[in-house]
C-alpha cells in the first residue's frame, strides 16, 4: 500500500533514539537517511539493509529548494511503488526541517499513511548544554534570514536564537557561508535592541559521544569575524529586565479584591 514514517535520530550518535523511531528504521522496506556527520550515517546503515543516504542531492552552487524537492520525489517514489519508507532525519524531523514536512504533507494528500515522531533537537541539546530554561524569561527563535528579510518584533527581555546563522542573509539558497557584509547587516538590525557589546553564544551540540558541545562566548560585535559553520546556533541572552505590566496587574488585583 506504501506509507511514510519520519523519525528523528537525535542530535549525538546512540544517546538519542527513541525506541519507536529505531523500530521504524528497522522494519521499513527503505530508508532515507539525512544525519549530521558521515558516522551516524553508518550507524543507521546498519539499522537496514536498504538505507539511502540523502546527501547524495546536495551540490556545490545547487539551490538547497531544489536539493529538497529531489528529496521528497525521490522518497514519494518508493512510497507510490507500495512500500514502507522511513525518512530518518538528524536531531527533530521537524523542527527547522523542510523535507520531512514536504514529504509528510505530499504522501498525505495522495492518501498515504504518514506520520512523524517527536525527538531531540539542537534546541533540546541547547538547553541542557548552556544551562537555559526557556520558561525562565521567554525565549524567541528564528531562522536567521528570515529574521533579516521580515521586520519581527524582538524582545531583547527574553533569550533569542537564530538558527543558520552560518547563511544568515543569503537569499541564493546555495552557499554554505554568507560573509562580513551580510553578518554587518544582521549585527545593524540587532544594534537596535542589544549593545555591541552584549555577550553571545556560538552553540554547536555534540554530534558524537567523544566530542564535546561548542560554547564559544563572544561580544555581540564579534560575529563579524566569528567561525559560523553551518551546524552553528546563534543564542542571544537577555539584555534588560522584563518590564512589569502595572495596568495589568492592577486589574488582576481589583479582581482578587472583589473575590474577597
Ligand atoms: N532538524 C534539526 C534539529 O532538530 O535540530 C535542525 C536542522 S536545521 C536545517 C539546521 C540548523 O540547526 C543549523 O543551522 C543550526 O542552527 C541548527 N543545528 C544543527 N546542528 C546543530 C548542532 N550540532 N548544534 C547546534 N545547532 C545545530
Amino acid at each position: 500500500q506504501g506509507s511514510l514514517a519520519c523519525v528523528g535520530l537525535g542530535m549525538t550518535l546512540g544517546a538519542h533514539l527513541g525506541p519507536r523511531a529505531r523500530s521504524c528504521i528497522e522494519q521499513a522496506d527503505v530508508v532515507f537517511v539525512a544525519a549530521s556527520d558521515p558516522l551516524v550515517e553508518l550507524w543507521v546503515q546498519g539499522m537496514n539493509r536498504d538505507v539511502r543516504s540523502l546527501q547524495g542531492f546536495y551540490a556545490d552552487g545547487k539551490s538547497r529548494h531544489r536539493s529538497y524537492r529531489e528529496m521528497v520525489d525521490a522518497i514519494m517514489c518508493e512510497v507510490r511503488s507500495g512500500r514502507d519508507v522511513c525518512g530518518a532525519f538528524y536531531g527533530h524531523p521537524g523542527v527547522f526541517a523542510m523535507v520531512p514536512h514536504m514529504a509528510i504533507a505530499s504522501a498525505r494528500e495522495d492518501g498515504y499513511q504518514a506520520f512523524m515522531e517527536a525527538a531531540v533537537s539542537a534546541e533540546d541539546c541547547l538547553y541542557a548544554d548552556l544551562a537555559i530554561d526557556p520558561g525562565s524569561v521567554g525565549c524567541q527563535h528564528y531562522e536567521a534570514s528570515q529574521f533579516m528579510f521580515y521586520r519581527r518584533r524582538i524582545e531583547p527581555s527574553a533569550y533569542l536564537m537564530l538558527w543558520q546563522i552560518g547563511v544568515a542573509g543569503d537569499r541564493t539558497f546555495s552557499v554554505a557561508t554568507t560573509g562580513t557584509g551580510y553578518r554587518q547587516v544582521l549585527l545593524e538590525i540587532l544594534a537596535e535592541d542589544y549593545p555591541m557589546e552584549h555577550e553571545v553564544i556560538a552553540y554547536e551540540a555534540a554530534t558524537l559521544p567523544i566530542s564535546r558541545p561548542r560554547k564559544e562566548h563572544m561580544a555581540l560585535s564579534g560575529l563579524i569575524t566569528a567561525r559560523l559553520n553551518p551546524e552553528t546556533t546563534l543564542v542571544i541572552p537577555p539584555a534588560r529586565r522584563p518590564e512589569r505590566n502595572n495596568e495589568v496587574i492592577r486589574r488582576i488585583e481589583e479582581i482578587e479584591q472583589a473575590m474577597l
